[in-house]
């Protein structure tokens, strides 16, 4: 296998690059991998105190959960994979706060985040607008989860090329939506193809 960095341009969050001598399948996994399977953290539920704005709670809700937000993946677990086992604490959940009052646009950035590391990465995403006397005011939590389950999850654009189509070169594209660099999707991807590998060489390994 040969593998070539061919554009990295950490401003436009993108990473592109070349992988020879694999087949189709190797390279149609590594992307499902990273497109589907690394995750990133989102706003999954949402408790409103007030919302007399235009949109009912739950477009409201759709809409924040399309937020991107920064992801630490170091400092939070999988709902799933933590020690709370799925009961929710402080190392899957992040709580974020919104209040915001008429008139005006509200926007990503009026966000709030208990955790500074976990935010909007584009704050300028506008929510709704509020006329005169309409207000929200809501608290949401957000958690890590995976594309393959919703694609509020999905890291970013993965996809590949092949420049002679009986070859076996495939030239990725990998576009970051913002919550993890190109480079952190990789690496991740990665990480988890080798789990998985792992994991089912200790099967085969414990057959009887
Ligand atoms: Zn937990």
């Amino acid at each position: 296998m040969e593998i070539k960095i061919v554009e990295y341009q950490e401003k436009k969050n993108r990473l592109i690059f070349s992988v020879k001598g694999v087949d189709t399948a190797y390279a149609n996994t590594l992307r499902r991998i990273m497109g589907f399977e690394v995750p990133v953290m989102s706003i999954d539920d949402v408790e409103f105190r007030k919302n007399t704005s235009i949109l009912y709670d739950e477009m409201f809700a759709h809409r924040l959960g399309l937020v991107p937000l920064s992801t630490d993946l170091k400092s939070y677990n999988m709902m799933s994979e933590c020690k709370c086992k799925g009961a929710g604490c402080a190392s899957c959940t992040v709580k974020l706060t919104l209040k915001a009052q008429g008139p005006g646009t509200v926007y990503a950035s009026d966000i709030k985040s208990k955790d500074p590391e976990i935010k909007p990465m584009h704050g300028k995403m506008p929510l709704v607008k509020l006329l005169e006397g309409q207000e929200v005011e809501l608290e949401a939590t957000a958690i890590l989860g995976q594309g393959r389950d919703h694609s509020k999850f999905c890291p970013g654009l993965v996809f590949y090329k092949m420049p002679n189509v009986d070859g076996d070169e495939y030239i990725f594209t990998v576009e970051s939506w913002g919550q993890l660099t190109p480079k952190e999707i990789v690496i991740k991807a990665i990480d988890i193809y080798n789990k998985e590998l792992e994991e089912f060489a200790e099967l085969v390994k414990n057959l009887e």
